[in-house]
């Protein structure tokens, strides 16, 4: 096989079947062929990159030069960027070779993909399902056969929960493993953006890709990237893990509990050590994010006003008349929700009362993670609650949306690094085990999840 016949059948399979998913926005088809004949004449004459050759689906908020990126929001609409993210450029070092662009939630603001301007994406496990969100194009994708490997962004889970409702593997790194350059900010102190893939391995190669320090993003962070390959050794004896209450009780479903139970019993028989601890302050992860993520997301999108990217209404009588009109057309409803939110929680007289004591309880959860770090090696649950909802069924309700990140939130307001792995099935939908790790530990996470899957 040719790299030309894997990118061929790549774009085969989105033909057959992503009339049904709708998992892209847009293709990349004539420079991706391009790129294979030059990859095919330099194989084996240099040293070939780690993901050589491999089809490669991006998530709709990574820039693409001269590739239509959207964020699935109408206001950028019509946006080419003049240059590659961070990631992007690596990936093309590594020899990937971009296929296209992922649908997703309009700026990355949803649990279920419903809030994309263009099109609802399915679930391929069953089409009238959610694939989750925000990410849901790229879970979806992968799940469906498209790609075999894709990028997401993880701000509140949107990489992990649809991972887990999708049945393929999905990892937020540690904040500042993965440089932001280039992706379309919603919670800069949150965003991260990592690998959704068909098993562990391939997830592994990909982190080794696009990890590292980047000048160009001052929070991506100098640490030494280790060979995560060598986590895969399936050797996990006398590893700690640590379960908490929290993430069995109330609001998880019992066939969700059932499923964990049992991914607990498998790890136990491989030799680790499971016992039961306490995360008192993650009841608070759901609100101190949405006041946390919104108030930054209100700041982010300043930037969007008809003059400098994307949509520009018509017949503005005034400045200030085109930036409203710009934004009343070109911003969708959640994106609204969120902006009016963090603008209220961030004015003056209010400030101290909503956004300060959030950053104040942001801190009170990473503690929580810090203690048990000291004595565990691991913290594992559940992804979600349920498994993947009907479409439609969580639309109108903003708050049972946002309670479905109950699992996944705690994770990135600690900033520790967390994976979806398969855990089996109910009523055919797939459901996802959660392992988190200790700040810049991917090698742990990966090692129990490759020796679970
Ligand atoms: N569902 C969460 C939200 O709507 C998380 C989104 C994300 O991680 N980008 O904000």
């Amino acid at each position: 096989i040719t790299v030309t016949d894997l990118v061929k059948e790549s774009y085969a399979r989105i033909s057959e079947v992503d009339s049904k998913v709708q998992a892209f926005l847009a293709l990349n088809e004539d420079r991706a062929l391009a790129q294979a004949k030059e990859l095919e004449s330099k194989l084996g004459q240099t040293d070939n990159g780690l993901l050589f050759g491999m089809p490669i689906g991006v998530k709709d908020n990574i820039v693409t030069k001269d590739l239509r990126t959207t964020a699935s929001s109408k206001i950028l609409g019509n946006f080419d960027p003049i240059y590659d993210a961070t990631v992007v450029n690596k990936l093309q070092a590594a020899d990937a070779i971009t296929i296209g662009k992922l649908n997703m939630d309009e700026f990355a603001m949803g649990s279920s993909t419903e809030n994309s301007h263009f099109q609802k994406t399915k679930n391929p496990w069953n089409l009238e399902t959610v694939p989750g969100g925000s990410s849901g194009g790229s879970a979806a994708a992968v799940a469906a056969g498209e790609v075999p490997f894709s990028l997401g962004s993880d701000t509140g889970g949107s990489i992990r929960q649809p991972a887990s409702f999708c049945g393929v593997v999905g990892l937020k790194p540690t904040y500042g493993r993965v440089s932001r350059f280039g992706l379309i900010a919603f919670a800069s102190s949150l965003d991260q953006i990592g690998p959704i893939t068909r098993n562990v391995e391939d997830n592994a190669y990909m982190l080794q890709a696009i990890a590292g320090l980047d000048p160009n993003d001052s929070t991506s962070a100098n640490v030494a990237v280790p060979d995560y390959r060598k986590a895969l050794t399936g050797d996990i004896k006398g590893l700690r893990i640590a379960v908490p209450k929290e993430y069995l009780g109330e609001g998880v479903s019992e066939e969700v509990r059932q499923s964990i139970l049992a991914a607990l019993k498998v790890l136990e028989g491989l030799g680790a050590t499971v016992d039961e601890v306490s995360l008192p302050h993650s009841k608070y992860g759901v609100a101190t994010y949405y006041l946390l993520s919104s108030s930054e997301a209100s700041a982010n999108l300043a930037r969007f006003d008809g003059i400098r990217y994307g949509y520009r209404a018509e017949n503005a009588e005034n400045l200030i008349d085109l930036y409203k009109k710009t934004r009343a057309e070109g911003f969708g409803d959640e994106v609204k929700r969120r902006i009016m939110l963090g603008t209220y929680a961030l004015s003056s007289g209010y400030y101290d009362a909503y956004y300060k004591k959030a950053q104040q309880v942001r801190t009170l959860i990473k503690q929580d993670f810090d203690q048990i770090f000291e004595q565990y090696d691991v913290v594992v649950g559940p992804t979600t609650p349920t498994p993947a909802f009907k479409i439609g069924e969580n639309i109108d309700d903003p708050l049972t949306m946002y309670a479905n990140d109950i699992l996944t939130i705690p994770v990135n307001l600690a900033g520790v690094p967390g994976i979806s792995v398969p855990a089996g099935f109910s009523k055919g939908l797939p459901l996802g085990l959660q392992i988190i790790g200790k700040h810049f530990d991917e090698s742990t996470v990966y090692r129990v999840a490759h020796a679970f899957e």
